[in-house]
């Protein structure tokens, strides 16, 4: 007999198999020994109280063998002879859409201007070490797009559950951890997402799908309004390289500034959108950890034997815009992100462990057009210019290389130079600057009267022991790229197919995914 239980444990409990196995029999009535298998189908922590409860749905088998072991194989067909479609970006969007053309029946030719992952990796070193920031490879561009080298969590504001347990399923059959489909929060991790996504790109090729690296996509071919193609530079031999295809799903990214800058000037319709932008945070994660698990930091590594690394999320209205915590990373590092040498943009993600000592988040304002209004004349770029100043601002007070600005928490909200920095994760350094004035209005004072909110929500939030880190600026796109809402392509080019984060109808990896499997769709109805 299978039944579903739903259980309130202590986080020592949730940890204890046999104890769990006496806590279900109890509820079922049952010995102990007749539990042949539990299954743990979803886990959250409750961490409102001091008495920190774990909140499980379990599967118990009584009496009955246990089932076969789930298999999220994928049998791919081969479609190596079908009509070729051509996706550019690799990332979760554009790998996403590949498969599910595949899947389709469709033949999918992935074009990414970056490495391969594993070629990628040099590339940040060289940032991290040396400051030098390679424009097509970095930890945006690449294979797996800017999902690669992030946090890897998956949650998503998407509320239709098939979808999203689809491109769940989709990374566990690739190798991710069968936890993700358990978890409240899931996660993958930054050390586990290079494999996950090598063995995507294998399942597109091995089904007769291309994908090619260092293909920069310089322009579109369009004939009598309709996509056939696509011109490039191969960045690996310097040659320009043309693909021909009737459908082009156009999977580019929010930092593929030259995309936005080509549509606009063919004359292809883009609009300028609201985005987000701030800083980076950064607690040390034993402090963040004593405030959301109620205890002493002496006790916090006690309680870490059974809970994770705490996250928080936070949000306050400033001045009439949202200010709010944005890819909160426990046990996190913050990451180098521009795209361009003579930036400086901060992200952050956190290995599968969550065990750095340190705990970051974004905290970012709403960007309006009002903000921007000074750089009116580039039209729908206005917003990315914006973007752009403010990035090209955080390098010159860094000192002209990666090093990032910085402050420290209590002394930005007070206005006040810092002598000194705490140690950071961020590993190209950074440097004592003045935000508070650095930082246009529209964002300082609202980050001000944001961290001072967060610091009376959460007690003890507002520290010095805390550093802000400038910029956060990659949170979304400034720019939308107009699709019908029923055939998913451009109103004025026939098979161009914007998708993803990029074109504004997505943020963050799993609705990335999903989009890039919606546009799929869209090219099988057809
Ligand atoms: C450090 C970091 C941490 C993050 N952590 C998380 C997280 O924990 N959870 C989460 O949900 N999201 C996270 N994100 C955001 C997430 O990675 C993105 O939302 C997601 O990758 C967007 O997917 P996408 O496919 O739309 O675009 P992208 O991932 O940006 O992929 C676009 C791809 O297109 C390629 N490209 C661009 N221009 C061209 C061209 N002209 N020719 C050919 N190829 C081109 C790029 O090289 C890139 O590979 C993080 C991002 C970063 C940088």
């Amino acid at each position: 007999m299978k039944n579903e239980l739903s259980l309130v444990v202590s986080p020592e409990e949730a940890a204890n198999e046999t104890r769990l196995k006496e806590i279900a029999a109890k509820q079922l009535s049952a010995q102990p020994s007749r539990i042949t298998f539990l299954k743990i189908l979803k886990r959250s922590v409750d961490a409102r109280s001091r008495n920190i409860k774990i909140n499980l749905k379990i599967e118990v088998y009584l009496d009955v063998l246990p089932p076969a072991p789930s298999d999220y194989k994928i049998n791919y067909p081969n479609v190596s002879s079908k009509k070729p479609v051509i996706v550019v970006g690799a990332g979760p969007a554009g790998l996403f859409a590949a498969l599910q053309l595949i899947e389709n029946g469709m033949k999918p030719v992935v074009l990414e201007r970056g490495k391969d992952v594993k070629s990628r990796r040099r590339d940040l070193a060289a940032i991290n070490k040396q400051h030098i920031v390679n424009p097509h490879s970095n930890y945006c561009f690449g294979e797996g797009g800017a999902g690669t080298y992030s946090d890897g969590k998956l949650y998503t504001r998407s509320t239709k559950r098939g979808d999203v347990n689809k491109v769940l399923e989709i990374f566990v059959a690739h190798g991710a951890d069968e936890n993700i489909l358990v978890e409240a929060h899931p996660h993958i991790g930054t050390n586990k997402l290079p494999k996950i996504i090598q063995a995507m790109r294998q399942s597109i090729t091995d089904a007769g799908g291309e994908v090619h690296f260092n293909m920069h996509v310089t322009d579109l071919i369009i004939k009598n309004d309709s996509v056939k193609g696509v011109t490039c530079n191969n960045l690996a031999e310097n040659t320009a390289t043309e693909f021909n295809a009737d459908q082009l799903i156009l999977a580019t990214g929010h930092s593929a500034r030259d995309i936005f800058e080509l549509l606009h000037k063919k004359n292809i319709l883009i609009e300028g959108k609201t985005f987000a932008m701030g800083v980076r945070v950064e607690h040390p994660q034993a402090l963040i950890d004593s405030l959301q698990y109620h205890c002493g930091i002496s006790e916090v590594e006690r309680k870490r034997d059974f809970l994770p690394a705490a996250s928080y999320s936070l949000v306050h209205q400033a001045m009439g815009r949202g200010v709010y915590s944005f890819c909160m990373c426990p046990g996190g590092i913050i990451a180098p992100c521009a795209t361009s040498p003579g930036e400086v943009v901060t992200n952050g993600w956190s290995p599968s462990k969550r065990n750095n000592p340190f705990a970051n988040s974004g905290i970012v304002v709403t960007i309006e057009p009002e903000d921007y209004a000074k750089y009116k004349q580039y039209g729908p770029l206005a917003g990315l210019r914006y973007q752009q100043a403010l990035e090209q601002m955080a390098w010159n007070a860094g000192g002209q290389t990666q090093t990032a600005p910085a402050q420290r928490l209590l002394d930005f909200v007070n206005s006040k130079v810092s002598a000194t920095l705490p140690d950071v994760s961020y590993q190209p350094g950074i440097a004592s600057a003045p935000l508070h004035s650095l930082l246009p209005p529209e964002i300082g004072k609202r980050l001000q009267i944001g961290f001072k909110e967060f610091g009376n929500k959460m007690r003890g939030y507002l520290s010095n022991d805390a550093v802000i880190v400038g910029v956060e600026s990659r949170t979304s796109s400034p720019v939308r790229i107009p699709r019908n809402n029923e055939t998913l392509q451009h109103p004025q080019v026939k098979g161009l197919y914007p998708c993803a984060e990029g074109a504004g109808y997505a943020g963050g990896i799993v609705s990335a995914a999903i989009d890039g499997q919606k546009c799929a769709n869209a090219i099988a109805a057809l």
